[in-house]
């Protein structure tokens, strides 16, 4: 019983059915209201329930033709396939066997039937979808959409008109709509599929239809009810996905409470609002289809007060334009798709932090443009494994661009600090991450400095990176790590995603290991001072990995917890994240650092050269698109042979890396070679006489030290057992602090280093301490008759 409940607290449920039906854009039109804490407004989705599109499945697909040992699959595939009519050219036949997987589930149960009518329909496939579905949501109930959705007030949920659109005729002249056009609620949804897959040089057009169509009025509302993690929708008699419609309009409000959010105040102490990185993502934002195969593009209209700027995740910089007197519209929008868990805003206060050096200055770091290499040529002629959108890896304007265009906001008290540290920093690093992983999947970049309250050091997302003040003070070393981590999410968490959340280590384990690498280049180090410094790190994240894996559950632990089901949901497409609401594991780092030490591991063995020429590679095949943990390993092992002669398989990483709990063993004795590094050893060398005195020294300009902070000096650095030069220095702040516990060695120097001990007895009379004048006193009064002459009259005078 205990345990149930344990399970119900900890574990986060995916309830959106994305098998049935996959959300392909979203139209957010919001309001903000910075005094109430409410965001208002509409959501309009735009769905397909084409499966065959759907990159994200390829893998289970390979898995469910390959287990066909007849071949029947390959054969079958493209007749299952010719559902979608009007695009099936879109289809890769690959990505077609999909399609015939999904139907193939039930085929056992359909063929008979099928077989046995003989119907001729069977031939256009459309009976081959019904059969799959109809036995997947059981019969005669209504088909439910589903989506994730917590602590949102849902008024109400219509179905849009979008034939009534003006133009959309473009549409339905364009498809062969004979059938569908006699029925209204076919041609909708034929629009919203012509729409949904239009091709990627379309994506202006697409954009605009998206928003008229997001403007259509309603023809029906549907039944929705609200539960604890999910909305779900129907429309009485619907019972296929196919038919259910297509685009929907959410009118809804979030709720003060909802944890997507945070409500605050910024460092100036004015109402600023953003996205919090919260394990439920935006479900108390907006309702959406939360499992990341949900790949959807997004545009949104946020209205605000016009003393606040709204941030967002979107390719585009928004001009803000005036819709009613003291209000702003911002509009962004993304073309590329991507998990609506990435979906990022912020509004508050801020102030843009501009540079002080001149334009032309900016414009060169922002426009660098080198020659494309051959092989780089080579590289963009490549074509990409993602569904279609403007993909910057395909424009060489685009895969020439050093460094992006990027703006820093903060609030107007911490202007001038990130113009010093942050905004020098950016160029620096965004070069040195292009010049180890290339094109920028991106293509700009907003740095905020979010509110105290923010939890954490930094969060990237799509065109925006959250940043601490934390980050701000004490030079550039804590804000250039963090800048670099972060920017690696562009690639790694962003740009490539992991299909299963439970493989975090894809993407921070990557983040944490590129930061070294990013840093050092950032930094332009020598390859010595850049492996010096990466050891060191090496040495710090042990320590950390040794001190969580003792002190934390051995399930937490293990970086792929799923194992064989990794990427596995159930029918629907519903599925729960293991512990994706455990307090604890938010504030663990293990996925990171054991991710991090796996690829650490690799790049030692391949070397740093044919390690980052690989990672190009990777990112060339896999952005876009969402993976497990074998689609690296896979491509790793076969690019880099000679890292198999150290033995290393798929399986053996799953096993000796992934799968288990604890410190990987290879890791326990690669560790030793960089405990040794000089950097680290230094910390443990012992100082010697003259660095101690030096350090006393600069320790006697403080002007206050704590007794606990003399203490730890002394056992620190044994000072009583150290030369006299050096106790001498220890007896002055000893002296100078009033450190009581410390008198017994100023008397014992007094008397046994008569040599140097005159000085000490002017100090412990200057402080007019009655304590410390008893000593001298007394000191002297035991030590006067064996000094010599001259030495006890000057302290004779110094006393009396
Ligand atoms: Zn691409
Ligand atoms: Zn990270």
């Amino acid at each position: 019983m205990k345990m149930e409940l344990d399970i119900t607290k900890d574990d986060l449920p995916l309830m959106a059915n994305t098998s049935h039906m996959l959300v392909r854009h979203y139209v957010l039109d919001l309001n903000v209201d910075l005094k109430s804490h409410v965001i208002d407004g509409t959501i309009v989705l735009f769905f397909d329930t084409d499966s065959s599109c759907r990159k994200g499945d390829s893998e289970q697909v390979e898995e469910a033709c390959h287990s066909q040992s007849d071949g029947t699959c390959c054969i079958q595939a493209p007749e299952a396939c010719y559902v979608p009519v009007p695009n099936a050219s879109a289809c890769s036949t690959k990505s077609g066997c999909n399609d015939f997987a999904v139907c193939g589930k039930g085929e056992n149960d359909t063929s008979d039937k099928n077989g046995s009518h003989g119907n001729k329909e069977l031939a256009s496939g459309i009976s081959s979808s019904k059969n799959c579905c109809d036995i997947e949501i059981h019969g005669s109930e209504d088909f439910l959409l589903v989506l994730d959705c917590c602590d949102l007030s849902v008024l109400k949920v219509e179905e849009v008109d979008v034939a009534v659109v003006p133009g959309i005729d473009k549409f339905t002249s364009s498809a062969k709509l004979m059938d569908a056009s006699k029925d209204p609620r076919d041609l909708r949804n034929q629009i919203v599929h012509e729409l949904v897959t239009l091709p990627a040089d379309h994506w202006k057009e697409q954009l605009q239809f998206y928003r008229l169509c997001s403007q259509a009025p309603a023809c029906g509302e549907l039944l929705f009810v609200t539960g604890t993690w999910s909305l779900e929708i129907r429309k009485a008699g619907v019972q296929l996905p196919k038919d259910f419609p297509h685009a929907i309009r959410i009118y809804y409000k979030t709720k003060p409470e909802g944890k997507s959010l945070s409500w605050t105040t910024d460092q100036c102490d004015r109402p600023c609002v953003y996205t919090a990185g919260s394990p439920i993502n935006n479900r108390a934002l907006f309702p959406c289809q939360e499992p990341p195969v949900a790949m959807s593009t997004w545009q949104a209209t946020v209205r605000a007060d016009a003393c606040f700027v709204v941030l967002m995740s979107g390719e585009n910089v928004a001009e803000p334009t005036e819709s009613e007197e003291g209000v702003l519209n911002w509009f962004y929008y993304v073309t590329m798709p991507m998990p609506a868990s990435t979906f990022t805003i912020a509004a508050g206060c801020w102030a843009e932090v501009k540079r002080k050096t001149c334009a032309t200055d900016v414009q060169r770091n922002d426009g660098l443009f080198p020659l494309l290499s051959k092989a780089d040529v080579r590289l963009l002629e490549q074509t990409c494994g993602h569904l279609p959108y403007p993909c910057r890896f395909q424009d060489p304007a685009a895969t020439s661009q050093v460094v992006i265009p990027h703006r820093v906001f903060a609030p107007q008290c911490l202007k001038k600090s990130c113009e010093e540290v942050l905004l020098q920093l950016i160029p620096q690093c965004l070069s040195a991450a292009y010049d180890l992983l290339g094109t920028h999947p991106f293509p700009r970049l907003d740095v905020l400095i979010v509110p105290p309250n923010f939890s954490s050091l930094g969060m990237a997302s799509p065109h925006i990176i959250f940043m601490s003040q934390s980050t701000l003070s004490g030079g550039s070393h804590l804000c250039g790590t963090r800048l670099c981590h972060e920017i690696a999410h562009a690639w790694f968490g962003l740009a490539i995603g992991a299909r299963d959340w439970t493989e975090e280590w894809l993407s921070e384990g990557f983040a944490t290991h590129l930061e070294d690498a990013f840093w050092s280049a950032a930094q332009q180090l020598s390859s010595d001072e850049a492996k010096e410094q990466q050891d060191l790190k090496a040495v710090l994240r042990w320590q950390r990995l040794r001190d969580e894996v003792q002190n934390s559950e051995g399930d937490l632990q293990v970086l792929r917890p799923k194992k064989e089901n990794t990427g596995k949901a159930s029918e629907s497409g519903a599925a729960v994240i293991k512990h994706g609401l455990n307090a604890e594991k938010v504030f663990m780092q293990v996925h990171y650092l054991k991710g991090y030490f796996l690829l650490r591991s690799f790049a030692g063995k391949a070397g740093e050269a044919a390690y980052f020429a690989f990672l190009k590679k990777f990112v060339r095949a896999f952005h876009g698109q969402l993976i497990l943990s074998q689609d690296f390993l896979h491509l790793l092992l076969s690019d880099i042979p000679q890292l198999k002669r150290y033995g290393l398989s798929v399986e053996n990483i799953f096993q000796k890396w992934l799968d288990c709990t604890g410190i990987p063993k290879p890791l326990l004795e690669e560790s030793q070679a960089w405990q040794d590094c000089r950097l680290a050893q230094q910390v443990n060398e012992e100082l010697s006489p003259d660095q101690l005195v030096l350090l006393l020294e600069c320790l006697l300009e403080k002007k206050t030290l704590c007794s606990k902070t003399l203490e730890c000096l002394q056992k620190t650095y044994h000072l009583r057992e150290q030369d006299a030069e050096v106790r001498h220095r220890w007896c002055e702040l000893v002296i100078k602090h009033k450190y009581t516990a410390g008198y017994v060695d100023i008397e014992k120097f007094l008397k046994e280093d008569q040599a140097m001990g005159v000085y000490l007895y002017g100090e412990l009379m200057v402080n007019e301490d009655a304590k410390q004048q008893e000593i001298a006193r007394k000191s002297f009064a035991t030590t006067r008759d064996q000094m010599d002459a001259s030495s006890a009259k000057v302290v004779a005078e110094m006393l009396f």
